[in-house]
């Protein structure tokens, strides 16, 4: 059989696609249209692979993993989709002999921002591994009318505009409208006696939508091998299904609709930080309940026995966003499917298992009970009796000990918890990288693990090397190839064996080559797309990720600041150009988030504009960071920015993205920069700060004064200085106001400078001047980083995904026989 990319082949499949879509020649269509007629054929070849998967899960009937998130940050499909199928350059070349750039035509996709930051990402980069890898997987979300918020820079503040990423219709996607389910809100409970002791319990009064699958097809590496992520959409309740008494109920039938109608609008753009917003239940219980609903209609399809549907099935919650699965996969199984409360808790526990991302106070969701139980009456019910006989149990293991059971309690103080829930119904508790899984067991949940040792386990993340090297960076992926072979694309481990050219003087000189290349193209989109003009011959120093206190961009800007009034001071000094790039949305109502973004723009203004300095510094917002753009920056960067507060930053996944594409790491001991460092060795990198211990034990002591440091520090003085007599602000003192106050002002925060930007600004100055000197050293910077890539084997999703798969989800691979 002729291959489907075969290049006659595939341009006559182009041209026709433009006629069955648009009516029109290819000399008439535009790169949009061109772009979804690439998509439509290329989807055509991917559906042939699904069926195959499809066929060869009916035969062997393996277990699968559904991973449950509110968030997939998918970024674009379509190269990524070519990259797996193994016939991107077959297209590329293709469609240069029709005269269109694949590159340019990739460019017409929108990035489905279906997620705010790294937890997105994350789901998104182990499903791109479980399919590369043969696992049976589902991702269960929400299909978001608009994603995540588009970001615009005016007069240096974030403006946010709708992204409307369907507008042109989205080619990667089927509705599967077959298995549409209904999800039911609020009403009340009946009870229905049977006379012999029998209860059942019925919602009655209900609000119904109904939730319609789109499957995104998620393409395994070059095995043949197609999952899906099933996202829901929401639908009013077509009018004849309704019973005759609603029927007549116009006031009910126009609720519906409005309830279907914004359910499913926006994804809010909070990273580690909850609003208690209703609307945000709703979400969660809407793709939970189908998702489960359809989990369990798959299973009964060719299995008779509920008791065993963990045999077949493992849910995987994504932070405890997804965690009312636990009580809705009760309610099912109990209520509608008849097993005993003992039965179904059996099931539950073997099935489910949490993953906790975050120690932020802001993240834990807990709801009040009003709400909860109002919206979901029977899942309340539920939920308290799992609370009820969780109470006894901490009373039997740890007997008169109230503290137990304050912090433990699912439903406490008024409000349901919803970790706690996560973690007393799963079977399996992991932190996501090795400090934050030791912070969890002897900090935050402390108690929960002397409750249950065995629940916790560590399962440092990864991230996709096929996206972020393999499509991001394709100048370094050949160089790669040339020297070491292919198998690092499904094996990241193989990276080991580019350590021997480390030292090797012409790989060095091509790898900084291939750099240089990579910054150009950076430049080039960032004069395009900013307007300012950067030297790609300087040191490319990058913060990319959300806007968020612990994150500390505002400790890179204050010493930026510091590095300028430097300059100024003596303007002969020896100094390395720099371009610090700062790429970040905030979300819309973190007011100090904002204004940090404001400081960052009106200090690139100051600086960026002052010829006196001769261009040593150069400061660049990027607007709009989202995946597309990611993997372009990661391939640009030099340095990387990973300077979170020890203890704050569970894992981060950023820092595994710039260390595959070799930059070097400026960061504190904290989350996953932890096992970067032992990876790398500590030569390779710069580390400064506080420890987690340290910052653990300054909270606990409560004894950090910022004014020591403010009163004893003459250039930190003058930088804090800076923020309140307009310097920054054409003479406006008042704009960064806030930001000094958060700094040093105990009365407008609760502690002054609760991130310790101050304590930790000399030894981050430090490990700066630290990353100049070693950059001025072009061997040794370049031995650095070939050494990153070379050691960055741990940090593929693949290696995760394989942990989970063989220590929490017991699952076996399947083999797609392949069509071709
Ligand atoms: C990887 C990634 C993140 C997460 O970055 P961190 O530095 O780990 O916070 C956020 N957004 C995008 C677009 C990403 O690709």
């Amino acid at each position: 059989m002729k291959s489907p990319f075969e290049k006659e082949k595939f341009k006559t499949d182009v041209k026709d696609a433009l006629k069955i879509l648009y009516r029109k020649n290819l000399d008439e269509a535009t790169r949009q249209e061109v772009y979804q007629a690439v998509a439509y054929c290329v989807k055509d070849v991917i559906i042939d692979h699904w069926m195959a998967t499809q066929e060869e899960v009916r035969k062997k009937d393996p277990k699968i993993v559904y991973y449950m998130s509110m968030e997939f940050l998918m970024g674009r499909a379509l190269g990524n989709n070519l990259l797996n199928l193994t016939a991107y350059k077959e297209v590329k070349e293709a469609l240069e002999e029709l005269d269109f750039d694949l590159v340019s035509v990739e460019d017409e996709e929108p990035d489905p921002a279906l997620g705010n930051g790294g937890l997105g990402r994350l789901a998104a980069c182990f499903l791109d591994s479980l399919a590369t890898l043969g696992y049976p997987a589902y991702g269960c979300g929400i299909r978001y009318r608009y994603g995540m918020f588009k970001q615009q820079i005016q007069d240096g503040y974030q403006n946010e505009v709708p992204d409307n990423w369907l507008k042109n219709g989205y080619p990667f996607e089927l509705c599967r409208r077959e298995y549409a389910k209904e999800v039911r809100f609020g009403g009340y409970v009946k009870t229905i006696d049977d006379g012999h002791g029998n209860v059942r319990f019925v919602q009655e009064g209900y609000q119904a939508v109904t939730a319609v699958p789109y499957d995104m097809p998620i393409v395994g590496y070059n095995n043949g091998m197609v999952n899906a992520l099933t996202i829901w959409d929401a639908e009013p309740i077509e009018v004849f299904q309704l019973d005759s008494f609603d029927k007549g109920d116009y006031k009910k039938a126009v609720e519906q609709e409005n309830l279907a109608r914004n359910l499913v609008d926006v994804l809010y753009p909070n990273d580690n930080h909850i609003q208690g917003k209703e609307l945000r239940l709703k979400q969660q219980y809407f793709f939970v309940s189908a998702s489960v609903q359809r989990a369990i209609a798959r299973y009964k399809k060719t299995h008779p026995d509920l008791r065993r549907f963990y045999e077949k099935a493992a849910f995987q919650l994504n932070d405890t966003h997804p965690t009312v699965a636990v009580a809705e996969l009760m309610r099912i199984l109990v209520d509608e499917e008849g097993l005993s409360w003992d039965e179904a808790w059996n099931v539950t526990t073997k099935t489910c298992a949490y993953t906790n991302h975050t120690i932020m106070a802001e993240a834990l969701e807990k709801w009040p009970i009003e709400i909860f139980s109002r919206l979901l009456p029977r899942v309340y019910q539920i939920v308290e009796e799992i609370n009820r006989r969780f109470i006894l149990d901490i009373e039997k293991k740890f007997p008169n000990n109230p503290k137990m059971i304050e912090k433990m309690a699912i439903i406490y103080d008024g409000q349901v918890k919803m970790a706690n829930l996560a973690i007393c119904a799963g079977h399996s508790v992991n932190g996501v990288a090795r400090l934050h899984t030791e912070i969890l067991k002897n900090q935050e949940l402390h108690e929960f693990y002397e409750m249950f040792p065995d629940k916790f386990n560590n399962k440092t993340n990864g991230i996709t090397q096929r996206r972020f090297l393999l499509h991001g960076n394709p100048l370094l992926a050949s160089w790669v190839t040339e020297r070491i072979g292919d198998d690092w694309i499904t094996n990241l481990s193989h990276m080991e064996k580019l350590a021997i050219y480390a030292k090797d003087k012409k790989a060095q000189h091509e790898f900084m080559n291939i750099k240089y290349q990579n910054k150009l193209r950076l430049s080039e989109y960032i004069l395009e797309h900013n307007g300012v003009e950067v030297d790609p011959r300087s040191i490319f120093d990058v913060q990319v990720k959300r806007l968020h206190e612990y994150k500390r961009q505002l400790l890179n800007i204050l010493h930026v600041m510091y590095l300028y009034n430097k300059i100024k001071e003596n303007p002969s000094m020896d100094f390395y150009p720099r371009t610090f790039i700062f790429g970040a949305k905030a979300a819309a109502g973190y007011k100090i988030a904002k204004l940090t973004i404001k400081l960052i723009n009106n200090v690139a203004k100051v600086i960026n504009q002052d010829a006196s300095i001769k261009g040593k510094i150069k400061v660049v917002f990027i607007e709009d960071y989202k995946v597309s753009n990611a993997e372009w920056i990661f391939a640009a960067a030099d340095v990387s920015e990973q300077i979170s507060t020890a203890s704050k930053e569970a894992s981060g996944t950023g820092n595994m993205k710039f260390m595959l594409n070799g930059a070097l790491t400026i960061g504190t001991m904290d989350g996953a920069n932890v096992e970067i460092v032992e990876e790398v060795g500590e030569d390779n990198a710069f580390i400064f700060g506080m420890s987690s211990d340290e910052v653990i034990a300054h909270e606990q002591a409560r004894d950090y004064d910022p004014m020591e440091i403010f009163n004893t520090d003459q250039e930190i003085r003058q930088v804090l200085m800076q923020l309140i007599n307009g310097y920054y602000s054409d003479n406006d003192t008042e704009i960064f106001r806030d930001l000094y106050n958060s700094l040093l002002n105990t009365q407008s925060t609760q502690y002054a400078d609760t991130y310790f930007i101050l304590k930790d600004f000399r030894s981050y100055a430090k490990a700066q001047e630290e990353v100049e000197k070693a950059y001025r050293d072009e061997r040794g910077w370049a031995e650095s980083a070939i050494l990153n890539v070379a050691h960055v084997g741990k940090f593929s999703s693949d290696r995760t995904i394989e942990e989970y798969a063989k220590e929490i989800w017991e699952l076996e691979k399947i083999k797609v026989l392949k069509i071709k």
